[in-house]
């Protein structure tokens, strides 16, 4: 009597079930409990739900754990105003002009909190039907909607541990597929970066793009020529840093999508000498981020531009100007150059140059100094540049052992590694003009 009761239960908690046009998953089916929920955000859906409110966990930490992958952030979205939203917690504040959003904070937590928001009809959109602005309030319906994937439209209650489905993203999910919601075209022409959201999670997540949402890709990518520069700089950048930037770049290559996608794409890619110089910086970035280490952006463009700036500075050195000034030069020149297209912001330019000033003192390893370059507070970034620059034979692999072993050795083998004054700097020659090559290094005084 009893089995059958606990047969009858199990069974009907397997099931799906339609409430509206959603399908509710019930964890018996899906199994993500609610403790893989961060504290911050079940605070707010309890706080919320508390208040009277709808409140879920939305968009990519969803979609995320159930491909059993550590969530980046959790997202919140709810029926409750952002006014609504601040009364219940007090430690919130709204942000945001075009569309307001609110932030609670936890501890270290920031959850970030959005009202369900729906796709105008009236969209104002641009000539090429890009969405100019999409703010207006909606319902959870609606809300699902306007996001760009299946994968990305699911809602998870904390409290019932049930998933809200309105686009059969669970199954896409369970099959693998990365599926457009909707019109493809459309929703393209809507958001061009859409196109580079595809490719990224494809990537990021291990799952294949479905065919109809791949297939307009190549014929509309001229649209992302009307993309905002920061906002590409943006998109790209979560490639670069989205531990896997090696396959993003090869998905991009295979879709013909890098070509003037954003000129720093371009450098990646089109620079024969520092191609593998640049592959190799990516899967290190990859590497550490997997082992949850911190990667700098600074670091980042740094090795996608070095390769330029040895071009150039190979170049002022073979017309006899002095190594060092020859390297300011060459740095201002390519920074310079860079700017006017890339929109790197200049934030980073201190820590990028002092990472390629770097480099031309590991070459001196007489005298103090070694010793003094050790002190240099940038010095780890710039001895993982070097081991990468080693690593992509454009100089000696000697050269990163010995300051591998020159940092954690004792001081009498330090001695002993030491080379004699006067070694390792090269006197200084006038050259005759030749052409650049940027695959030569010059050895240089301090
Ligand atoms: P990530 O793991 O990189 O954070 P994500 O999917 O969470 O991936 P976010 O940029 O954090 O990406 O966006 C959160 C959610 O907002 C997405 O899951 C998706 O539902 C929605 N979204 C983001 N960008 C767009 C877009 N361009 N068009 C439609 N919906 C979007
Ligand atoms: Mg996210």
């Amino acid at each position: 009597m009893i089995k059958k009761f606990l047969k009858r239960v199990f069974r009907r908690s397997e099931k799906t079930k339609k409430i509206g046009n959603a399908q509710v998953i019930p964890f018996a089916l899906h199994s993500v409990p609610r403790e893989q929920i961060s504290y911050g955000a079940k605070r707010v859906t309890d706080g919320l739900q508390a208040a009277g409110f709808k409140a879920f966990v939305v968009g990519g930490a969803v979609r995320d754990l159930l491909l059993s992958k550590k969530p980046k952030d959790f997202d919140v979205a709810t029926d409750a105003t952002p006014e609504e939203i601040k009364q219940v917690f007090r430690r919130s504040r709204i942000i945001g002009r075009r569309f307001r959003l609110v932030h609670v904070m936890f501890g270290e937590e920031l959850v970030e909190v959005a009202t369900f928001r729906c796709m105008i009809e009236t969209a104002q959109t641009d000539e090429n039907g890009r969405l100019l602005r999409d703010n207006e309030f909606g319902d959870q319906e609606q809300d699902a909607a306007r996001r760009d994937f299946t994968a990305n439209a699911l809602f998870y209650d904390p409290t019932t541990q049930e998933i809200y489905d309105y686009h059969r993203g669970y199954a896409d999910i369970r099959d693998g597929i990365l599926r457009i919601i909707g019109d493809p075209l459309v929703r393209y022409r809507e958001d061009p970066v859409r196109m580079l959201r595809a490719v990224r999670l494809s990537a990021k997540l291990g799952i294949q793009l479905d065919p109809a949402t791949a297939a307009p890709i190549a014929q509309l990518k001229s649209l992302l020529d009307n993309v905002p520069e920061a906002r590409m700089l943006d998109e790209v950048l979560k490639m670069l840093l989205s531990g896997h930037s090696v396959e993003c770049i090869q998905q991009l290559r295979k879709m013909e999508l890098h070509h003037g996608l954003l000129p720093l794409l371009d450098v990646i890619m089109e620079q024969p000498t520092g191609e593998k110089f640049i592959m190799l910086a990516l899967k290190n970035t990859d590497e550490r981020l997997s082992q949850d280490k911190s990667v700098s952006p600074a670091f980042l463009f740094a090795a996608l531009l070095w390769h330029e700036v040895l071009s150039v500075w190979n170049g002022l050195v073979a017309q006899g100007e002095r190594p060092v000034s020859a390297m300011f030069t060459a740095m201002d020149e390519v920074l310079a150059r860079q700017k006017k297209k890339l929109a790197i912001p200049h934030r980073h330019d201190a820590v990028m140059k002092e990472i390629w000033l770097l480099q031309q003192r590991f070459e001196q390893r007489s005298g103090q100094r070694p010793y003094r370059l050790l002190e240099q507070p940038r010095f780890r970034a710039a001895f993982d540049f070097l081991l990468l620059r080693c690593a992509s034979n454009e100089v000696d692999n000697e050269l990163g052992l010995w300051w591998d072993e020159f940092q954690d050795t004792s001081e009498t083998r330090r001695q002993e590694m030491l080379q004699p004054e006067g070694a390792g700097v090269k006197k200084r020659r006038r050259k005759p003009r030749k052409k650049p090559d940027a695959t030569q290094t010059v050895q240089v005084a301090e």
